[in-house]
């Protein structure tokens, strides 16, 4: 009961609401700026009654295909013609043809494929448009054209059998693909009037090779017009999507345009341990507001924002925890050495991302580690080991609390070590690190080339799993996939990883059997609705993702009365990572406006 009562959990089977805690402001309050004046002064609107029933008739009329044979009721499982348009989508098509953009905080389950697939047939004079969707959407793509399309007008599909004289042609392409080296120039090729992202947040991170492309040819065509749709845009900081708002909707975006303003937004709205003042964004709010629903309140009243703010669905979702009885003490030993930096057989972390990845990993009940396929002599390992330890060590000490410019990962760290050791000396700007292992670690470390093999202390947390499977129908989610074989083994039912076999293979279950899936792998964009039940084996830290993967099961289209969750947070660490989620889960709330199934 003690973890129970700290994470607020009551009594009843749904998850309790979040205890609101008094902030604690350690930084200077947001200023005045030119963009907070800009953003004041746009005016605002009411999307609910900005388009009347007319309206959406009228658009429907426009974009109905002409009665035909279709297959919806042969497809497995069954579905509903898809005759009319959900007022979202109706009101995203529309707003998107008076305003040349949208930025679509639109929540999962309510329709946004077809809008995607709609959009280039309702933006002013689009040509060729890219819809950029998760590599993990494209397993469905072709059904999901098929089924839309017998009842609605869709593009020219690029590459496609069909091409019809005056409509547009919409390419589809995967946000992978634009990671990829030759895709370097993959838009400047196809040159599009419109690009349309579904999961937008996929380009959240300007920094990205990807993210970097797309900037760049909007740099290139500032005229091209951008529809950006997610559920979940920002699920740590409003710089995750700053720079879409801009270019979906340029001097209109109710989101500052200039960088320094967004990260000083970002103290004041941004989920952290020091957050700052609102100061001058207090304007945003109503008296008593949470400067978030001030901001969220604004974004969603702007020209060319549309936004959901009701969950696409009213059914219960209940949460509840599960211990999957006492965890061996031998773990629970092993896992605090983690903690202190070091792995079961001895190896000795440089950083704390590794001590809590190996803590995660212990609380599943095991571990990574090295074999040699290479067969390098047990000596030679042995002193191998030895050094690597020393300079490990020497790794983690020196990066404790510091974070120093040149000198704030191992790897940098490894970089100056190595200016430091150099003949003739370093002379340039760069700090060099004078390490007293570096120069026996460097003699030998290219010397044995491990592998990583998963080494298993204990079955408690499979065995638990595989009961839970074996005694009802639902979706194990784990991140590890040596543990979904496992739990998979034990319970004799099918365990879907990565890729793209495994990716239709999940969508063909009837919901008859249980099934071990990956959260990785299938957290994201499937529909998995014939399943009600979900056990959560190793819950993951991140609101975003709870909110992915609970929205397969929790969606329109389940025929169960409620969905259930079960998560497992027997130890520390995953305990913490489910409070985390919920932390970030009310941060998303709060900004986003969209309701998060982690929280009531
Ligand atoms: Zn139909």
């Amino acid at each position: 009961m003690r973890l129970l009562d700290r994470l607020g959990l009551a009594p009843s089977p749904s998850v309790a609401p979040p205890v609101e805690r008094a902030p604690v402001y350690g930084r200077a309050p947001v200023g005045y700026s030119a963009d907070l004046s800009r953003i004041l002064a746009l005016p605002r609107r009411d999307l609910a009654t900005a388009y009347s029933e007319t309206d959406v008739e009228a658009l429907e009329a426009q974009l109905r295909a002409p009665p035909g044979p279709c297959g919806c009721v042969a497809m497995s499982p069954p579905r509903t013609c898809p005759t009319r348009l959900r007022r979202v989508q109706a009101q995203a098509l529309l707003e998107a043809s008076r305003v040349g953009g949208i930025l679509g905080p639109i929540g999962t389950g309510h329709g946004k494929e077809l809008t995607t697939f709609l959009m280039p047939m309702v933006m002013p004079s689009c040509r060729v448009a890219v819809l950029f969707i998760p590599a993990n959407l494209l397993p469905q793509f072709e059904a999901e054209w098929g089924y839309y399309g017998a009842h609605w007008r869709l593009p020219n599909l690029a590459g496609g059998r069909w091409f019809r004289a005056g409509l547009p042609v919409l390419h589809v392409v995967t946000y992978n693909k634009l990671s990829n080296q030759e895709a370097t120039d993959l838009l400047e090729r196809i040159r599009p009037d419109l690009v349309i992202l579904n999961e937008a947040h996929n380009l959240k991170d300007p920094r990205s090779a990807r993210t970097g492309r797309f900037l760049r040819y909007f740099e290139k065509h500032p005229r091209t017009r951008l529809v950006a749709l997610s559920g979940t845009f920002a699920s740590k900081s409003i710089k995750d999507y700053a720079h879409l708002s801009r270019l979906a909707l340029g001097e209109g975006s109710p989101l500052p345009l200039a960088h320094h303003v967004v990260e000083e937004w970002g103290t004041a709205l941004d989920p952290g341990k020091v957050v700052a003042p609102p100061g001058a964004m207090d304007r945003l709010c109503e008296p008593g507001e949470h400067v978030r629903e001030g901001f969220q309140r604004r974004r969603n009243a702007t020209r060319g924002v549309v936004a959901t703010e009701e969950s696409a669905l009213d059914k219960q979702l209940i949460i509840r925890p599960r211990y999957p009885g006492p965890v061996p003490a031998q773990l629970l030993a092993l896992i605090e050495f983690a903690h202190a930096g070091e792995r079961p057989d001895g190896e000795q972390f440089q950083e704390q991302l590794q001590a809590v990845a190996c803590a995660r990993q212990l609380s599943a009940g095991f571990y990574h580690r090295w074999r040699y396929p290479r067969g390098e002599p047990p000596e030679l390992i042995e002193q191998w080991f030895a050094r690597r330890k020393a300079w490990n060590k020497e790794v983690w000490e020196e990066l404790k609390g510091k974070r120093r410019e040149h000198l704030d990962s191992p790897g940098l760290l490894t970089k100056a070590a190595i200016r430091a050791h150099m003949t003739p000396p370093y002379e340039g700007d760069k700090p060099v690190w004078h390490a007293g292992t570096w120069s026996e670690w460097s003699e030998i470390h290219n010397a044995v080339q491990p592998e990583p093999q998963a080494v298993w202390m204990s079955d408690f947390l499979v065995m638990d799993a595989a009961e839970w499977a074996r005694s009802r129908v639902g979706i194990v989610w784990v991140e590890y996939p040596e543990m979904g074989e496992r739990i998979a083994k034990a319970a004799g039912v099918p365990f879907y990883g990565g890729g793209k076999t495994a990716s239709e293979a999940i969508l063909r279950e009837t919901g008859s059997r249980t099934v071990v899936a990956s959260i990785k792998a299938h957290s994201t964009g499937k529909n998995l609705q014939q399943f009600s039940r979900n056990l959560v084996v190793t819950p993951p830290s991140d609101g975003a993702t709870w909110e992915q993967f609970l929205a397969r099961t929790h969606r329109p289209g389940q025929q169960a009365p409620s969905v259930e969750v079960d998560v497992c947070i027997h130890t520390q660490d995953y305990f913490k990572a489910f409070a985390t989620a919920r932390e970030r889960a009310q941060f998303i709330q709060q900004t986003e406006g969209q309701p998060q199934k982690l929280l009531p």
